[in-house]
This record gives C-alpha cells, structure tokens and sequence, in this order.
C-alpha cells in the first residue's frame, strides 16, 4: 500500500499515523520527495481501512497494490481449492453438475425430479426450500416441510443436496444438508456470512445482482476468515440496461475470477438469462470459458411450477445439455490446462 503525505504533514500527526500502523505490524518505507512524502506499506495491509487513512488530513493519496482479499487470494494460495461433498467434489479436475427444480413442491416432484438428474449425469441435487421472492405474494417455499421432502431425494439418490439458508434462523435445519447456498440478494449480508465461516459445510456464494468480482471476493473472505475455507463462487448473471434477458451472464468472470482465485467457480445459466431456450448455450459456453461447474434449474412439468417455470428445462432438454457438455468438456480442459502454463 502507497500513502501520499501532504508537504511538511504535521509531526505530531505523522507520529500518530506511524505508531498506529506499526501496531498493526506493518513495516514502513519513507521517502521524502520535493512535493510529497510518500509511506510504502510492507505487510499485512488487509487490516489497514483505506477509508480512515484517506481521511486524515496529512493524507493526499493512498493506493493498494495489494487486493484487499487475503484468504481468497491466488496470491497467496496457488493450488486450485477443492471441495469434498458427499461422495463427490468441487473443483480439481471434476465438472460438478447441480441440478434440480427451483422450489421444492412435494415429495413426488423432488423425487422424479432427483432421479431424472441423477440418470442424466447430474452430481448433485438443488432444491429451493427457503425462497427469496421478488413478490412477498409469491410462493415463499415449502421451509422446513421442504427440506425435509429435499433430504428424502437425498436418501432416495444418494446425491448430495444444495438448497439456500436466508436466514440464520434457519441454520439448525441444515445438518443434513451438504452445500449451503447463500443467494445473490444475500452475498453481502455479513452477519450471515460471519456465522457461516464458523460451520464446516461447503458454501455456494452466488453473486449479488449488482456486484463487482471484488465484492463477491471480499464476501468470499468474511467466511474463510471465520475458518471455513470451502466456499464455492456462483456466477450467476448480473443486472446490466439490458432487458431481453432475466440478467447479463458475465462469462469474463469466469476467467478473470480463476486468475484472482483459488476457489472453483460454477455457473448458474438458468437464473442468469431466465429463459429455457438459453440454458443450453450458455451452459456450453461457461463450460468452455472453464467454469468447474454448472447449476441447472430442472422442472418434471416446467409450465406448472410454482417458481421460475420459464427457465427450467425438462428432464429431456437437461440430457440435452449434458450430452452437449460432455463432448467439450474435455476441449475446456485442455484450454484452461494451456491457460495455466
Ligand atoms: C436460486 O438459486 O434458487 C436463487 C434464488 O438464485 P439467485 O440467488 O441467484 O437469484
Ligand atoms: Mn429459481
């Protein structure tokens, strides 16, 4: 970190700044120039708040040229992180495949629906019991009655279930559960994140509506700071002036968030375009761009659904998609491989 000292800055200030950022076991390099002085911070400087050194007033500048995430930082961990769920993984290697209706309806829907995923080739089994509604006249979700109807899927598959908490509130329902996904109008809800980094389940973080890949990091870093270093990133579209679509799929996160990253990185087509008809090229397309995985809103009968019919794909389109993943995925290796070296 660079601060930029006003001309002749005020002594006792100056000390002040010094011993403040000398408790914080931060060395410091000092060089007097005509104009300004100017302070290279050496350390740790993820505890230094930028905002309280700007304001200073002996302060011109301060610049970061370290990314304020630690934990999270490629920097600092090169190897890729990987996941152990259930009887399966995230990242390293294995392409994760989440599928499954958007809410849970009943125990019939979540049964047919697990085993129509788990035929195509699908890894894990999602399923919303918490839902957060734009409308609070929408169907809330089945709650705990749906977890409970998720977690007989479970037993009846074997596959590993992922479905959203919303509150802490909630969390003492989740022991059984294998991923806890926090949702995008949740990645900056801290508190939440704070408990989460104290649990050991695997997390999915979906990115906010309208969030930087920084933001999404930093929330990234409130769980790992905690001691919970399985988090899995979801990018799962953004909100751009753009209205043909649901949301914009930012698929340069993709690459961008592997170079600032360790943690692997799924994709969530079905919530980032909102229309079934695009699930198919856009799943093709993070597959290719080197996402570790997808999650894929599957619907046994997509026009009656409670929630999200319009872009949940049918158990046959879902074989679709992953007969159409297979056959790149092994390309996308062999392009990220490349990328690497
Ligand atoms: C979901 O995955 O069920 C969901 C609500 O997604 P998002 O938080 O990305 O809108
Ligand atoms: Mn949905």
């Amino acid at each position: 970190m660079i601060v930029v000292l006003k001309k002749n800055p005020d002594e006792k200030q100056l000390n002040n700044l010094m011993a403040w950022l000398k408790s914080l076991n931060i060395s410091i390099h000092e060089s007097a120039g005509d104009i300004h002085t100017i302070l290279g911070l050496v350390g740790d400087t993820t505890m230094v708040d930028i905002d309280l050194l700007r304001a200073l007033d002996i302060v011109v500048d301060v610049k970061r040229v370290q990314e304020p995430y630690k934990n999270a930082n490629r920097k600092f961990h090169e190897e890729d992180t990987v996941v152990p769920v259930g009887n399966t993984q995230i990242g390293g290697g294995v392409f994760s495949v989440i599928a499954g209706p958007c809410s849970i309806e009943s125990e019939e829907q979540i049964s047919l629906v697990a085993t129509a995923v788990k035929a195509a080739g699908a890894t894990m089994l999602r399923g919303g019991a918490f839902k957060p509604r734009t409308s609070p006249y929408a169907f809330q979700g089945l709650r705990g009655h749906g977890l409970e109807l998720l977690l007989i899927a479970k037993k009846l598959t074997g596959l590993p279930v992922v479905t959203e908490i919303m509150d802490l509130s909630q969390l003492h329902l989740f022991d059984d559960v294998d991923v806890i996904q926090v949702g995008a109008r949740n990645m900056q809800n801290f508190e939440l994140l704070k408990e989460l980094g104290h649990t050991n389940k695997p997390i999915l973080l979906k990115r906010g509506l309208a969030n930087t890949l920084q933001e999404l990091l930093m929330s990234a870093e409130y769980i790992m700071a905690g001691g919970n270093n399985q988090v899995i990133l979801c990018e799962r579209g953004i909100r751009t002036f753009e209205t043909a679509a649901r949301n914009t799929l930012d698929l340069a996160a993709i690459p961008l968030l592997k170079r600032m990253t360790h943690l692997p990185i799924i994709v969530d087509p079905s919530h980032a375009t909102g229309i079934s008809a695009l699930v198919k090229p856009m799943s093709l397309a993070a597959t290719a761009a080197g996402a570790d995985g997808l999650m894929i809103e599957v619907h046994n009968d997509p026009k009656r659904a409670l929630c999200d019919g319009a872009q949940s794909l049918t158990p046959t389109a879902f074989q679709d998609v992953m007969n159409g993943v297979r056959a790149i995925l092994p390309y996308a290796y062999q392009m990220s491989k490349e990328e690497k070296q």
